[in-house]
This record gives C-alpha cells, structure tokens and sequence, in this order.
C-alpha cells in the first residue's frame, strides 16, 4: 500500500510504502505499521507506542543475567587474555596456538579498534553481558549503560554498568558501541549526534544493527525475525546510514556484514507461525548448514541482513 507519509530519515514523499506487521517475539499478536522508503529504502514504524515498556517485559533476553560464575580462574584469564591479544595482532605464541582451536571471542573487534587500556562505553548493554565478558578477557575501562533496566548493576573502577539514559552521558571516549541497540531507539539523527559528541577526537564508534533492504527482508517481508515489531523502530540501510553520519559529522570507515543462519531459521518459523525460540530442532542437519552456508555468502556479496557499521569523527 502507498502512503504520503514522509521517512523520517531522508524526508522522502514520494512512493513510500506501508507494511503491516505483528508483534511476534513475544507472541502478543499487536499489529504495527511500517513505512518502507523509496528513497533511502529504511523501514521505520509509523507511530511509536506509547507503552513500549510493555514489550520489554523483565524476562527479555538482554535483561538475562550472564551465566558467569562470581571468580574467574587465573588460568583461564591469561588464557583468554592471550588468545585476544592473539587476535588484536600482538606477539602471543600462547594465544596463536590457542587460536588454532578457539574462534574469535569478538568476531566485531577488528585489529587495531581497542587497547585493553581503551576506554569503551556500550550503549544499550542489557545487563552487561558483552562488557563483563570483555571483562573477563582483559579489558579494563568498560562502562554500559541502558535506560531500561530497573538499577545500577556494577560500579567499579573497572565495570561499570548503569541506568542510564544516553542524553545524560558526558565524558569522551575511545570507543563506543551499539550492539543491536541503535534500531530500538527514536530519532537516530539526534543519537548518532550524541554519539559523536562522546567520542574522543581519534575515537571509534561501531553500530551492529540489522539491514533493511537484505535478501532476508526482500524474502520474508513482515515475517522477517529481524524487524521485531514494534521494539525495532527503525531498519536501517547503508544509504540511511550514509545520510545520518553525514548530518552528525561523521563518516563511515567500513561495513562488515555478519547475519547468521537464524534469519532463516527464524523467519522460517515466523512464516509459519511458530512464536520465536531457540529451538530448531524442526529443521534438519542440513537444511540448519545450508542456512548458515547462505548467509555467508550473503554476507560476502553484502547482503547479509546484519551488519557492523564503524564510523569516525570526520
Ligand atoms: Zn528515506
């Protein structure tokens, strides 16, 4: 269906389109609309609810507790200390060997983005899972914040994770991240302003979110696992992205996309309407390896329905 409804990112009248989509992670059924951009082709709700914090109840995943135990064995700190500097491209034989049988604990953390001394904020961390194990491999100045939860979590020299919203956030950074937190918020101009304000002059900022115009959204439309109506306010595109960094005095130094099998798996079970699990013991062996076959060689053509987007000041 047409609409005369403008994007709100590139202010687009022309030939917009709106989808009709139902809440679905949660199986509440609520029925939302999307205006799907002719122009810059991002997706964006076209009335955010007034009662979001409904669709966050406490149990949603990013709220879970990480299953960490309270003491991290010295060992198994030098070991993941090692293999991370491995893969930061220092000189550890330890870690290089290390390597050999464990991936990437950060598949995000490309060489040369973070120091262990580096001070990195998260914003929109849930409750901290990615800092604290960042924590756990030898980072030492890791602040999270996330206006949803119900307290301050940890405040310690080290970790801290607060409740907090991101417009109260003062203080530079040397790196700061969104991990899949960018697509829940409204007016992403004004945040990504924000974000750059945060950034130290030669700071790093990576948005992981996920992409609007991939081959999954273009196959599954409004059964497609990654808009998550209505927590995903906005879906972005590398065009949407391009328009926004632009106007906050950014530019984007890089885009590596990494989907995964679920948007498949997921949008599968959504077609047939199957409410969301991580259980996907309904497909086979080899339907589950095809999916995530096919989502790496969308990701090497970018198409992927995921990416990290990493930007500077300009
Ligand atoms: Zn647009």
């Amino acid at each position: 269906m047409s609409t005369s409804i403008a994007c709100k990112i590139c202010g687009n009248l022309h030939n917009n389109r709106i989808h009709h989509a139902t809440e679905r992670l949660l199986n509440m059924g609520d029925p939302f609309d999307y205006l799907e951009c002719a122009s810059c082709y991002a997706l964006q709700i076209v009335e955010t609810p007034e009662n979001l914090s409904k669709y966050y109840p406490t149990e949603y995943y990013s709220f879970r507790q990480p299953k960490f135990g309270l003491s991290l064995n010295p060992l198994v700190y030098f070991l993941k200390k090692s293999l991370l500097r491995h893969y930061l491209q220092k000189f550890d034989p330890i870690g290089a060997l290390l390597s050999l049988f464990l991936p990437h604990p950060f598949h995000w953390m490309k060489p040369g983005l973070l120091e262990f001394n580096s001070s990195i904020l998260d914003v929109g961390c849930g409750s901290g899972r990615i800092i604290q194990s960042m924590q756990r491999s030898g980072f030492k100045n890791l602040t999270g914040i996330d206006p949803f939860l119900e307290k301050d979590l940890q405040d310690t020299p080290h970790l801290k994770i607060l409740k907090r919203d991101l417009f109260e956030m003062t203080g530079k950074y040397d790196f700061v991240m969104l991990h899949h937190a960018f697509e829940h918020m409204d007016q992403p101009g004004k945040v990504l302003e924000k974000l750059g304000e945060l950034l130290q002059p030669s700071g790093k900022l990576l948005i992981r979110i996920p992409v609007a115009n991939s081959h999954a959204w273009r196959k599954y439309r409004t059964h497609w696992f990654a808009l998550d109506a209505p927590r995903h306010l906005f879906l972005h595109t590398t065009h949407s992205m391009h328009l926004l960094a632009k106007r906050a005095g950014l530019k984007i130094d890089g885009i590596v996309y990494d989907s995964s099998f679920v948007q498949f798996a997921s949008s599968e079970k959504y077609l047939r309407d199957i409410p969301y699990s991580d259980d996907f013991s309904m497909f086979t062996r080899k339907q589950m390896k095809d999916f995530s076959r096919e989502a790496a060689r969308l990701n090497g053509i970018g198409d992927g329905d995921c990416a990290c987007i990493y930007l500077s000041v300009k």
